[in-house]
């Protein structure tokens, strides 16, 4: 029943760019950001939402009033606007393969561009369905227009239905989540909500409340420039110990490429350096606090026994917080996670618990004191040309969304 509508405003969505930048100091990140925040309030008041505004940093937020009595946590729903820098988000031309045949989805744009069942399971279970993908040139950006429409229509049908109970709803829709920079400006007198959801998540069913837990680590080499012809007995080359160091990281363990599922890792993502000085940077990932700090122990190790080889360098490593697992806050108060999961059983879905190998715009809400589990869109294949979605998926997550609400009633 929700099917159509989400059609109309996912293709309107996805056809606007709003590709972010992390090289940009600006927020957001990207002016045309605001093109799909503006359309989006202006849709918002048509449909009768209250408090309809958009902030100065690209925040569009909303409110759909409570229809129920009582002491009712106010809840909000996020949705992030942009697309991955990744892949072009420009002149996205949508095609909805109607009643999908099971076939490989050959790209038009770019025929050399193939959706093959064969290499992605989960499209061979969608026979019947109403597909949609880019042309081959450009990313889809259901990551996270299709979050944003589902929001978009649990809202409409809310406000047409005053006869479903619910508290007050919040409905806010962010830029620049693909750049790490969602809620970077949000306040809570902002969002005005006690507890929140993301709509970014995967398969229908999921509800994810785990992130990793993350830090930063600088590793900095501070050796000694001679000119080479007369440098013998006195150069140290900075160079030269990076590399020994990168050498004796963990490889064939503790790295990105060797652990999954709950396993953390050491990686050292970017590194820049001359005779003088070298820097390293590395990420530090994992669930537990405790393999944080091992990972840390490593890390520190290794430099102070190169540091021991080579006492006429110097070697620094400096180690910063960057977020944290979510399910730490969760633990003390599991109903955000326990209504979700009500919700998708309500739904008459099969329940799937994930662990997300990254961050989410939810740690640092989760942090700010707002805890924001993620639920699932059926976004496939992000950030690049193949990527699709169901619209049967997608209205599996409104009637989610639509149980999710009824769920904190009696919280
Ligand atoms: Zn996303």
């Amino acid at each position: 029943m929700f099917v159509k509508e989400l059609e109309d405003r996912f293709v309107r969505y996805v056809k606007i760019d709003t590709t972010s930048d992390e090289f940009s100091t600006t927020a957001p990140t990207t002016q045309k950001q605001f093109d799909l925040l503006n359309l989006l309030a202006d849709e918002l008041r048509e449909m009768g939402a209250a408090d309809v505004r958009v902030t100065d940093y690209g925040v569009t937020l909303a409110t759909i009033p409570a229809t129920a009595g009582g002491d009712i946590p106010t809840i909000a729903l996020l949705g992030h606007v942009d697309t991955s820098p990744q892949f072009s988000g420009t002149d996205v031309k949508p095609i909805i393969h109607r009643n999908y045949d099971g076939k490989p989805i050959v790209l038009p744009d770019a025929p050399e561009r193939v959706i093959d069942p064969a290499a992605f399971p989960y499209l061979a279970e969608k026979v019947g369905d109403d597909v949609v993908t880019a042309s081959g040139t450009t990313l889809l950006g259901a990551d996270d227009k299709a979050g944003v429409a589902i929001a978009m229509v649990t809202a409409n049908y809310l406000l047409q239905h005053p006869e479903i109970p619910h508290g007050k709803i919040r409905l806010c829709f962010t830029p620049d989540e693909e750049v790490g920079r969602g809620v970077a400006n949000l306040t809570q007198s902002d969002l005005e909500a006690d507890f929140a959801y993301t709509l970014d998540g995967q398969f229908p069913g999921e509800v994810c409340y785990e992130t990793f837990s993350a830090d930063k680590a600088t590793i900095t080499i501070t050796g000694v420039s001679i000119h080479p012809g007369y440098a013998r007995g006195k150069m140290v080359n900075a160079v030269q110990l990076a590399g020994k160091l990168i050498d004796r990281f963990p490889q064939d363990a503790r790295s990105p490429w060797t652990t999954a599922g709950r396993e953390g890792y050491v990686y050292i993502y970017k590194m820049e350096g001359s005779t003088a000085e070298a820097t390293l940077h590395v990420l530090l990932r994992d669930y537990e606090l405790d393999g944080l700090a091992e990972h840390a122990a490593v890390v520190e190790q290794l430099c102070a026994e190169l540091q021991a080889e080579e006492p006429r360098a110097k070697i620094e490593c400096k180690i910063e917080q960057q977020y944290r697992n979510m399910r730490y806050w969760l633990e003390n108060d599991m109903r955000p996670v326990e209504y979700a999961q009500a919700a998708v059983r309500a739904a008459g879905l099969p329940l799937k618990t994930r662990v997300a190998r990254g961050g989410t715009d939810g740690s640092r809400l989760t942090e700010m004191g707002i805890p924001t589990p993620d639920i699932f869109t059926g976004m496939q294949n992000y950030h690049g040309p193949l990527e699709w979605v169901s619209l049967q998926d997608m209205e599996q997550s409104v009637r989610v969304c639509i149980e999710l609400v009824q769920q904190w009633v009696d919280a």
